[in-house]
Protein backbone atom coordinates (compact mmCIF):
# COMPACT_ATOMS: atom_id res chain seq x y z
CA UNK A 1 0.00 0.00 0.00
CA UNK A 2 1.55 3.55 -0.74
CA UNK A 3 2.22 5.83 2.05
CA UNK A 4 2.69 9.03 2.31
CA UNK A 5 2.93 11.21 5.67
CA UNK A 6 0.21 13.95 5.15
CA UNK A 7 -3.14 14.17 3.38
CA UNK A 8 -4.65 17.11 2.13
CA UNK A 9 -8.12 15.48 1.37
CA UNK A 10 -9.64 18.36 -1.15
CA UNK A 11 -7.92 21.64 -2.13
CA UNK A 12 -10.32 24.02 -2.47
CA UNK A 13 -9.47 27.30 -0.50
CA UNK A 14 -9.06 25.81 2.97
CA UNK A 15 -7.01 22.65 1.38
CA UNK A 16 -5.15 24.49 -1.08
CA UNK A 17 -4.13 26.63 1.60
CA UNK A 18 -3.00 23.80 4.23
CA UNK A 19 -0.90 21.62 1.21
CA UNK A 20 1.41 24.77 0.82
CA UNK A 21 1.77 25.25 4.36
CA UNK A 22 2.61 21.87 4.93
CA UNK A 23 5.09 21.50 1.97
CA UNK A 24 6.52 24.62 3.17
CA UNK A 25 7.43 23.15 6.49
CA UNK A 26 9.31 20.08 4.44
CA UNK A 27 6.44 17.70 4.90
CA UNK A 28 5.95 14.73 2.50
CA UNK A 29 2.57 15.98 1.78
CA UNK A 30 -0.05 14.83 -0.94
CA UNK A 31 -2.91 16.81 -2.01
CA UNK A 32 -5.95 15.03 -3.39
CA UNK A 33 -9.25 16.74 -5.30
CA UNK A 34 -11.61 15.12 -7.36
CA UNK A 35 -11.95 18.08 -9.91
CA UNK A 36 -9.33 18.21 -12.49
CA UNK A 37 -8.15 21.74 -12.10
CA UNK A 38 -9.77 24.97 -9.47
CA UNK A 39 -13.51 24.67 -10.44
CA UNK A 40 -16.83 26.38 -9.81
CA UNK A 41 -18.94 23.33 -8.20
CA UNK A 42 -17.64 23.79 -4.72
CA UNK A 43 -17.62 27.47 -2.47
CA UNK A 44 -14.32 28.72 -3.83
CA UNK A 45 -15.23 30.26 -7.00
CA UNK A 46 -17.48 33.77 -8.14
CA UNK A 47 -14.19 36.11 -8.49
CA UNK A 48 -14.75 37.82 -4.93
CA UNK A 49 -14.69 37.27 -1.66
CA UNK A 50 -15.09 40.25 1.56
CA UNK A 51 -12.58 40.35 3.83
CA UNK A 52 -12.60 42.08 7.04
CA UNK A 53 -11.45 42.51 10.58
CA UNK A 54 -14.38 44.27 12.90
CA UNK A 55 -16.30 40.93 13.07
CA UNK A 56 -19.43 40.72 14.42
CA UNK A 57 -19.79 37.25 14.49
CA UNK A 58 -17.38 36.58 17.60
CA UNK A 59 -14.32 38.90 18.14
CA UNK A 60 -12.18 35.93 18.79
CA UNK A 61 -11.66 35.90 15.21
CA UNK A 62 -10.19 38.66 14.76
CA UNK A 63 -6.86 37.76 15.76
CA UNK A 64 -6.82 34.99 13.52
CA UNK A 65 -7.87 37.58 10.79
CA UNK A 66 -4.80 39.71 11.56
CA UNK A 67 -2.90 36.46 10.68
CA UNK A 68 -4.57 36.18 7.98
CA UNK A 69 -4.10 39.76 6.36
CA UNK A 70 -0.15 39.04 6.67
CA UNK A 71 -1.08 35.70 4.86
CA UNK A 72 -3.06 37.20 2.07
CA UNK A 73 0.06 39.77 1.70
CA UNK A 74 2.98 36.83 2.05
CA UNK A 75 1.00 34.95 -0.84
CA UNK A 76 0.26 37.95 -3.05
CA UNK A 77 4.57 38.66 -3.04
CA UNK A 78 5.41 35.07 -3.36
CA UNK A 79 2.56 34.65 -6.33
CA UNK A 80 3.27 37.72 -8.13
CA UNK A 81 -0.42 37.88 -8.32
CA UNK A 82 -2.85 40.91 -6.99
CA UNK A 83 -5.04 39.02 -4.63
CA UNK A 84 -6.79 41.88 -2.27
CA UNK A 85 -8.01 45.01 -3.37
CA UNK A 86 -8.43 47.12 -0.56
CA UNK A 87 -11.95 49.32 -1.06
CA UNK A 88 -12.75 49.24 2.57
CA UNK A 89 -15.79 47.60 3.82
CA UNK A 90 -19.30 49.45 4.91
CA UNK A 91 -21.36 47.99 7.20
CA UNK A 92 -25.11 49.68 6.86
CA UNK A 93 -28.04 49.72 8.79
CA UNK A 94 -30.01 51.77 11.95
CA UNK A 95 -27.82 52.87 14.43
CA UNK A 96 -29.42 50.08 16.61
CA UNK A 97 -28.02 47.08 14.35
CA UNK A 98 -26.90 44.12 16.04
CA UNK A 99 -24.53 43.58 13.12
CA UNK A 100 -23.28 47.26 13.77
CA UNK A 101 -23.02 46.77 17.45
CA UNK A 102 -21.50 43.25 17.64
CA UNK A 103 -18.68 45.07 14.50
CA UNK A 104 -17.82 48.08 16.43
CA UNK A 105 -17.11 46.38 19.76
CA UNK A 106 -15.12 43.90 18.46
CA UNK A 107 -13.12 46.72 16.68
CA UNK A 108 -12.74 48.63 19.39
CA UNK A 109 -11.28 45.38 21.54
CA UNK A 110 -8.94 44.08 19.13
CA UNK A 111 -8.08 48.21 18.16
CA UNK A 112 -9.05 47.63 14.44
CA UNK A 113 -9.85 50.67 12.70
CA UNK A 114 -13.33 52.06 12.36
CA UNK A 115 -15.05 54.68 11.45
CA UNK A 116 -18.93 55.40 12.91
CA UNK A 117 -20.97 57.19 10.43
CA UNK A 118 -23.96 58.52 11.69
CA UNK A 119 -26.98 59.10 8.99
CA UNK A 120 -26.17 62.62 8.07
CA UNK A 121 -22.26 62.31 7.22
CA UNK A 122 -23.61 58.52 5.59
CA UNK A 123 -25.81 59.87 2.91
CA UNK A 124 -22.69 62.58 2.44
CA UNK A 125 -20.38 60.05 1.89
CA UNK A 126 -22.07 56.98 0.66
CA UNK A 127 -25.06 58.35 -0.75
CA UNK A 128 -26.08 54.79 -2.93
CA UNK A 129 -27.62 53.43 0.65
CA UNK A 130 -29.66 56.34 1.49
CA UNK A 131 -33.00 55.48 0.77
CA UNK A 132 -34.74 58.21 2.42
CA UNK A 133 -34.14 56.58 5.60
CA UNK A 134 -31.93 57.33 9.00
CA UNK A 135 -29.49 54.70 8.19
CA UNK A 136 -25.68 54.43 9.70
CA UNK A 137 -22.67 53.13 8.48
CA UNK A 138 -19.59 51.56 10.15
CA UNK A 139 -16.64 51.79 7.63
CA UNK A 140 -13.72 49.93 7.99
CA UNK A 141 -11.07 51.72 5.57
CA UNK A 142 -8.52 48.40 5.82
CA UNK A 143 -10.74 46.08 4.68
CA UNK A 144 -11.66 44.69 0.91
CA UNK A 145 -12.05 42.00 -1.57
CA UNK A 146 -10.15 38.91 -2.26
CA UNK A 147 -10.12 37.32 -5.49
CA UNK A 148 -10.80 33.34 -4.63
CA UNK A 149 -10.17 31.52 -7.84
CA UNK A 150 -6.61 33.16 -7.98
CA UNK A 151 -6.11 32.22 -4.39
CA UNK A 152 -6.60 28.81 -4.48
CA UNK A 153 -4.08 28.93 -7.57
CA UNK A 154 -1.69 30.59 -5.77
CA UNK A 155 -1.46 28.72 -2.91
CA UNK A 156 -1.55 25.48 -5.19
CA UNK A 157 1.60 26.62 -7.11
CA UNK A 158 3.30 27.93 -3.87
CA UNK A 159 2.67 24.20 -2.60
CA UNK A 160 4.08 22.58 -5.72
CA UNK A 161 7.13 24.78 -5.99
CA UNK A 162 7.85 23.68 -2.36
CA UNK A 163 7.48 19.89 -3.18
CA UNK A 164 3.96 19.04 -2.56
CA UNK A 165 2.33 16.30 -4.57
CA UNK A 166 -0.95 17.01 -6.26
CA UNK A 167 -3.39 13.82 -7.87
CA UNK A 168 -6.38 15.29 -9.26
CA UNK A 169 -9.16 14.31 -10.82
CA UNK A 170 -9.27 11.69 -8.18
CA UNK A 171 -12.39 11.28 -6.12
CA UNK A 172 -11.87 10.19 -2.44
CA UNK A 173 -14.74 7.14 -1.89
CA UNK A 174 -13.88 6.80 1.90
CA UNK A 175 -11.55 7.55 4.43
CA UNK A 176 -11.39 5.71 8.11
CA UNK A 177 -8.80 6.27 10.87
CA UNK A 178 -7.08 5.40 14.31
CA UNK A 179 -5.29 7.90 17.07
CA UNK A 180 -2.05 6.86 14.80
CA UNK A 181 -2.94 6.41 11.03
CA UNK A 182 -5.46 6.71 8.69
CA UNK A 183 -6.61 5.14 5.26
CA UNK A 184 -7.79 7.14 2.10
CA UNK A 185 -9.68 4.97 -0.76
CA UNK A 186 -9.86 6.23 -3.89
CA UNK A 187 -11.41 5.38 -6.93
CA UNK A 188 -7.76 4.06 -7.99
CA UNK A 189 -5.96 2.47 -4.93
CA UNK A 190 -5.93 3.13 -0.94
CA UNK A 191 -2.78 5.12 0.45
CA UNK A 192 -2.05 4.77 4.16
CA UNK A 193 -0.82 8.38 5.58
CA UNK A 194 0.12 9.17 9.41
CA UNK A 195 -1.81 12.23 9.02
CA UNK A 196 -5.10 13.25 6.71
CA UNK A 197 -6.34 16.76 6.49
CA UNK A 198 -10.25 16.65 5.66
CA UNK A 199 -10.87 19.59 3.76
CA UNK A 200 -13.71 18.84 1.70
CA UNK A 201 -16.11 21.52 1.54
CA UNK A 202 -20.17 21.07 1.55
CA UNK A 203 -18.61 17.23 0.98
CA UNK A 204 -17.31 16.74 4.36
CA UNK A 205 -20.38 15.07 6.03
CA UNK A 206 -20.65 12.19 3.64
CA UNK A 207 -17.46 11.45 3.86
CA UNK A 208 -16.78 11.77 7.35
CA UNK A 209 -20.28 9.71 8.00
CA UNK A 210 -20.06 8.41 11.37
CA UNK A 211 -16.65 9.72 12.42
CA UNK A 212 -18.35 12.92 13.35
CA UNK A 213 -21.51 13.75 15.11
CA UNK A 214 -21.71 17.35 14.28
CA UNK A 215 -23.73 18.20 11.55
CA UNK A 216 -22.43 19.93 8.35
CA UNK A 217 -25.09 20.85 6.19
CA UNK A 218 -24.61 21.76 2.15
CA UNK A 219 -26.68 25.01 1.27
CA UNK A 220 -26.90 26.14 -2.41
CA UNK A 221 -26.35 30.30 -2.40
CA UNK A 222 -26.80 32.82 -5.24
CA UNK A 223 -24.29 35.05 -6.44
CA UNK A 224 -26.03 37.41 -8.81
CA UNK A 225 -24.39 40.32 -10.86
CA UNK A 226 -25.80 43.85 -11.83
CA UNK A 227 -25.31 46.25 -14.36
CA UNK A 228 -23.93 49.42 -13.11
CA UNK A 229 -26.52 52.03 -13.39
CA UNK A 230 -24.12 54.69 -12.23
CA UNK A 231 -20.79 53.09 -12.82
CA UNK A 232 -18.91 55.94 -10.64
CA UNK A 233 -21.61 55.56 -7.93
CA UNK A 234 -20.42 51.37 -8.13
CA UNK A 235 -17.16 51.73 -8.99
CA UNK A 236 -14.64 50.91 -6.34
CA UNK A 237 -13.98 55.08 -6.13
CA UNK A 238 -17.11 56.03 -4.60
CA UNK A 239 -18.81 52.04 -3.27
CA UNK A 240 -16.64 49.95 -0.97
CA UNK A 241 -17.70 46.21 -0.42
CA UNK A 242 -20.99 46.39 1.69
CA UNK A 243 -23.47 44.64 3.91
CA UNK A 244 -26.78 45.95 5.11
CA UNK A 245 -28.49 44.95 8.01
CA UNK A 246 -32.12 46.15 7.86
CA UNK A 247 -33.51 44.11 10.44
CA UNK A 248 -34.06 40.93 8.90
CA UNK A 249 -33.42 38.17 10.62
CA UNK A 250 -33.73 35.67 7.91
CA UNK A 251 -30.26 37.30 6.54
CA UNK A 252 -28.44 40.34 4.67
CA UNK A 253 -28.06 41.59 1.38
CA UNK A 254 -24.04 42.28 0.96
CA UNK A 255 -21.92 43.34 -2.02
CA UNK A 256 -19.18 44.51 -3.90
CA UNK A 257 -18.56 47.16 -6.45
CA UNK A 258 -16.71 47.02 -10.07
CA UNK A 259 -13.18 47.33 -9.46
CA UNK A 260 -9.96 47.28 -11.55
CA UNK A 261 -9.35 43.63 -13.11
CA UNK A 262 -12.55 42.37 -12.14
CA UNK A 263 -13.04 38.96 -13.63
CA UNK A 264 -15.90 38.28 -15.70
CA UNK A 265 -18.91 38.81 -15.46
CA UNK A 266 -18.23 42.63 -14.16
CA UNK A 267 -20.83 44.92 -12.75
CA UNK A 268 -21.77 44.56 -9.13
CA UNK A 269 -21.70 41.08 -7.39
CA UNK A 270 -24.88 40.79 -4.94
CA UNK A 271 -25.54 37.88 -2.35
CA UNK A 272 -27.50 37.44 0.61
CA UNK A 273 -25.90 35.82 3.62
CA UNK A 274 -27.79 33.95 5.70
CA UNK A 275 -29.20 29.90 5.27
CA UNK A 276 -30.08 28.65 1.54
CA UNK A 277 -31.53 26.03 0.26
CA UNK A 278 -30.57 22.28 1.69
CA UNK A 279 -28.99 20.49 -1.80
CA UNK A 280 -26.81 17.17 -2.51
CA UNK A 281 -23.46 18.59 -3.31
CA UNK A 282 -23.27 16.39 -6.28
CA UNK A 283 -26.58 17.72 -7.50
CA UNK A 284 -26.63 21.06 -6.34
CA UNK A 285 -29.57 22.70 -9.24
CA UNK A 286 -29.26 26.30 -10.84
CA UNK A 287 -30.51 29.84 -9.41
CA UNK A 288 -34.00 29.92 -10.84
CA UNK A 289 -35.39 33.47 -11.99
CA UNK A 290 -37.65 34.28 -9.16
CA UNK A 291 -34.47 34.20 -6.95
CA UNK A 292 -32.80 37.37 -9.43
CA UNK A 293 -36.05 39.12 -9.74
CA UNK A 294 -36.53 39.03 -5.73
CA UNK A 295 -33.11 40.23 -5.72
CA UNK A 296 -33.69 42.89 -7.95
CA UNK A 297 -36.75 43.71 -6.08
CA UNK A 298 -35.31 43.94 -3.13
CA UNK A 299 -32.18 45.96 -3.72
CA UNK A 300 -34.49 48.53 -5.84
CA UNK A 301 -35.79 49.62 -2.21
CA UNK A 302 -31.93 49.37 -0.39
CA UNK A 303 -29.84 51.30 -3.32
CA UNK A 304 -32.43 52.78 -5.88
CA UNK A 305 -31.23 53.78 -9.02
CA UNK A 306 -27.58 52.70 -8.03
CA UNK A 307 -28.33 48.86 -10.01
CA UNK A 308 -29.04 48.03 -13.88
CA UNK A 309 -30.07 44.87 -15.06
CA UNK A 310 -29.03 41.36 -14.21
CA UNK A 311 -26.00 40.58 -15.74
CA UNK A 312 -25.32 36.61 -14.45
CA UNK A 313 -26.42 34.41 -11.75
CA UNK A 314 -24.75 31.48 -10.64
CA UNK A 315 -24.50 29.50 -7.18
CA UNK A 316 -22.35 28.39 -4.55
CA UNK A 317 -22.38 25.84 -1.34
CA UNK A 318 -22.24 26.96 2.40
CA UNK A 319 -21.41 24.34 4.05
CA UNK A 320 -23.33 25.24 7.71
CA UNK A 321 -21.93 24.48 11.34
CA UNK A 322 -24.82 24.41 14.25
CA UNK A 323 -23.78 27.66 15.13
CA UNK A 324 -22.34 28.89 12.26
CA UNK A 325 -18.83 29.07 13.75
CA UNK A 326 -16.08 27.00 11.58
CA UNK A 327 -15.27 23.04 12.59
CA UNK A 328 -11.17 22.87 13.24
CA UNK A 329 -9.98 20.06 15.05
CA UNK A 330 -8.63 16.34 14.95
CA UNK A 331 -11.37 13.48 15.23
CA UNK A 332 -12.16 12.61 18.57
CA UNK A 333 -10.64 8.96 19.44
CA UNK A 334 -9.09 9.35 15.33
CA UNK A 335 -6.36 11.64 15.87
CA UNK A 336 -4.86 10.76 12.56
CA UNK A 337 -7.80 13.04 11.06
CA UNK A 338 -8.20 16.84 11.18
CA UNK A 339 -10.81 18.17 9.95
CA UNK A 340 -11.61 21.66 8.74
CA UNK A 341 -15.15 22.49 7.24
CA UNK A 342 -18.41 24.25 8.47
CA UNK A 343 -16.87 27.55 7.17
CA UNK A 344 -20.95 28.57 6.64
CA UNK A 345 -20.50 31.32 4.33
CA UNK A 346 -17.62 33.18 6.24
CA UNK A 347 -14.31 31.73 6.06
CA UNK A 348 -12.42 32.42 2.39
CA UNK A 349 -11.12 35.17 4.36
CA UNK A 350 -9.21 32.86 6.72
CA UNK A 351 -7.80 30.48 3.99
CA UNK A 352 -3.95 31.49 4.65
CA UNK A 353 -4.89 31.19 8.69
CA UNK A 354 -7.09 27.99 8.64
CA UNK A 355 -3.98 26.34 6.35
CA UNK A 356 -1.50 27.15 9.55
CA UNK A 357 -3.51 25.63 12.04
CA UNK A 358 -4.60 22.47 10.24
CA UNK A 359 -0.59 21.99 9.52
CA UNK A 360 0.01 22.89 13.20
CA UNK A 361 -2.50 20.04 14.47
CA UNK A 362 -1.21 17.71 11.57
CA UNK A 363 1.88 17.67 12.85
CA UNK A 364 2.79 19.49 16.25
CA UNK A 365 -1.19 17.51 17.59
CA UNK A 366 -1.61 21.00 18.82
CA UNK A 367 -1.48 24.86 17.69
CA UNK A 368 -0.47 27.93 19.37
CA UNK A 369 -3.04 30.05 17.35
CA UNK A 370 -5.98 31.07 19.23
CA UNK A 371 -8.58 28.73 17.27
CA UNK A 372 -9.31 26.39 20.39
CA UNK A 373 -12.96 28.08 19.88
CA UNK A 374 -13.25 26.20 17.19
CA UNK A 375 -12.87 23.12 18.53
CA UNK A 376 -15.38 20.11 18.52
CA UNK A 377 -15.77 20.18 22.22
CA UNK A 378 -17.93 23.05 21.89
CA UNK A 379 -20.81 20.67 20.80
CA UNK A 380 -20.06 17.95 23.57
CA UNK A 381 -23.23 17.80 26.08
CA UNK A 382 -22.70 20.28 28.98
CA UNK A 383 -19.83 22.52 26.87
CA UNK A 384 -20.92 25.86 27.87
CA UNK A 385 -22.98 27.81 24.98
C1 LIG B 1 -21.88 32.78 -2.39
C2 LIG B 1 -20.78 32.71 -1.38
C3 LIG B 1 -20.26 33.90 -0.87
C4 LIG B 1 -19.26 33.88 0.09
N1 LIG B 1 -18.74 35.06 0.52
C5 LIG B 1 -17.70 35.06 1.39
C6 LIG B 1 -17.07 36.27 1.74
O1 LIG B 1 -17.45 37.36 1.27
N2 LIG B 1 -16.02 36.22 2.59
C7 LIG B 1 -15.57 35.04 3.11
O2 LIG B 1 -14.61 35.06 3.88
N3 LIG B 1 -16.14 33.86 2.78
C8 LIG B 1 -17.19 33.84 1.94
N4 LIG B 1 -17.77 32.67 1.55
C9 LIG B 1 -17.34 31.40 2.18
C10 LIG B 1 -16.08 30.83 1.59
O3 LIG B 1 -16.04 31.00 0.19
C11 LIG B 1 -15.96 29.36 1.98
O4 LIG B 1 -16.01 29.30 3.41
C12 LIG B 1 -14.66 28.73 1.51
O5 LIG B 1 -14.48 28.97 0.14
C13 LIG B 1 -14.70 27.24 1.81
O6 LIG B 1 -13.56 26.61 1.24
P1 LIG B 1 -13.36 25.03 1.35
O7 LIG B 1 -11.95 24.75 1.00
O8 LIG B 1 -13.88 24.57 2.69
O9 LIG B 1 -14.38 24.39 0.27
P2 LIG B 1 -14.17 24.21 -1.31
O10 LIG B 1 -13.48 25.36 -1.90
O11 LIG B 1 -15.49 23.80 -1.86
O12 LIG B 1 -13.14 22.98 -1.42
C14 LIG B 1 -13.50 21.65 -1.16
C15 LIG B 1 -12.78 20.79 -2.18
O13 LIG B 1 -12.89 19.43 -1.79
C16 LIG B 1 -12.99 18.64 -2.97
N5 LIG B 1 -13.60 17.36 -2.61
C17 LIG B 1 -14.77 17.19 -1.95
N6 LIG B 1 -15.02 15.86 -1.79
C18 LIG B 1 -13.99 15.19 -2.37
C19 LIG B 1 -13.70 13.80 -2.53
N7 LIG B 1 -14.53 12.85 -2.07
N8 LIG B 1 -12.57 13.45 -3.17
C20 LIG B 1 -11.73 14.42 -3.63
N9 LIG B 1 -11.97 15.76 -3.51
C21 LIG B 1 -13.08 16.13 -2.88
C22 LIG B 1 -13.88 19.50 -3.87
O14 LIG B 1 -13.76 19.13 -5.23
C23 LIG B 1 -13.37 20.90 -3.57
O15 LIG B 1 -12.37 21.29 -4.51
C24 LIG B 1 -18.77 32.64 0.58
C25 LIG B 1 -19.28 31.44 0.06
C26 LIG B 1 -20.25 31.47 -0.91
C27 LIG B 1 -20.79 30.18 -1.45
Amino acid sequence: MKQVDVIVLGLGGMGASALASLAGRGVDVLGIDQEPAPHDRGSSHGGSRIIRRAYFEHPDYVPLLNESFEGWERLEQSSGLPLLHRTGVLLVGPSSSSILGASRASAEDHGVPVEWLDPDRMRDRFPQFSPASEWSGLFEPGGGILNPEAGVRAHLDVARRAGASIRRPEKVVSIDGDDDFAVVRTGREEIRTRRLIIAAGAWTASLLGDHCEVPLIPHRKAMIWFEAADSEACSSNRMPAWLIDDGDPAGNYYGVPTWPGQPSPGGVKVGYHGFGTVVDPDDPGEITPDVVERFAADLATRMPGVLGRPLAARSCLYTMSPDQDFVIDHLPGRRSMVVVAGFSGHGYKFAPVVGEIAADLAIDGTTPRPAGFLGLARFEAGAKP
